[in-house]
């Protein structure tokens, strides 16, 4: 086992469409969720990090990404010392190639319609309730913690949490 990387507080997402479909992931490991293809910057520019995580995860090269929101999210991830991280997100305006998963690091990969992506949030406003979690940020890590947990979950995701707050704060649902 490799020892588990420290959390640099920093992440990138990237949006990516085709027509009016957005390229989603559903994560192998923890987080577990659907998400946009998404990473840690570890040092680099956000926009370098967005082009590396978009071509590690689903194989596309980024030709223009426009940042679209930097937030704070008190989202976890795997590696230690993960309390919070400053995301930015981008929009991949021009991008190019076939989409080619990770095997690693996703299950699959799907093109999701604005209605598609408004049913898996309503999946994870259901999954909150049902926790009694209320669905805010201030509940983020709580939320995702016990999401991981929830072999229910694991097995039938919906939106991943910190993805939820950006695509919210997007107006993408
Ligand atoms: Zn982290």
């Amino acid at each position: 086992m490799k020892k588990p990387k420290r959390c640099d507080h920093t992440s990138v997402g990237i949006l990516v469409k085709k027509r009016n479909q957005r390229l989603l992931i559903e994560r192998r490991g923890s987080n577990f969720g659907i998400a946009a293809p998404a990473g840690h910057q570890d040092g680099q520019s956000p926009a370098a990090a967005a082009r590396k995580e978009l071509k590690e995860e689903v194989g596309l090269a980024a030709r223009k990404l426009v940042a679209r929101l930097k937030i704070k999210l008190n989202n976890p991830c795997r590696r230690t010392n993960n309390q919070f991280h400053v995301w930015t997100v981008f929009e991949a305006a021009r991008w190019q190639g076939r989409v080619k998963r990770s095997k690693d690091e996703t299950k699959r990969y799907f093109w999701a319609s604005p209605r598609a992506v408004k049913s898996l949030a309503d999946k994870l406003e259901r999954f909150a309730r049902a926790q009694r979690i209320p669905l805010a940020q201030k509940n983020l890590r709580k939320l995702q913690m016990t999401a991981n947990r929830s072999r229910v979950w694991k097995k039938n995701p919906g939106l991943e949490p910190p993805m939820y707050f950006l695509f919210k704060e997007l107006g993408i649902i």
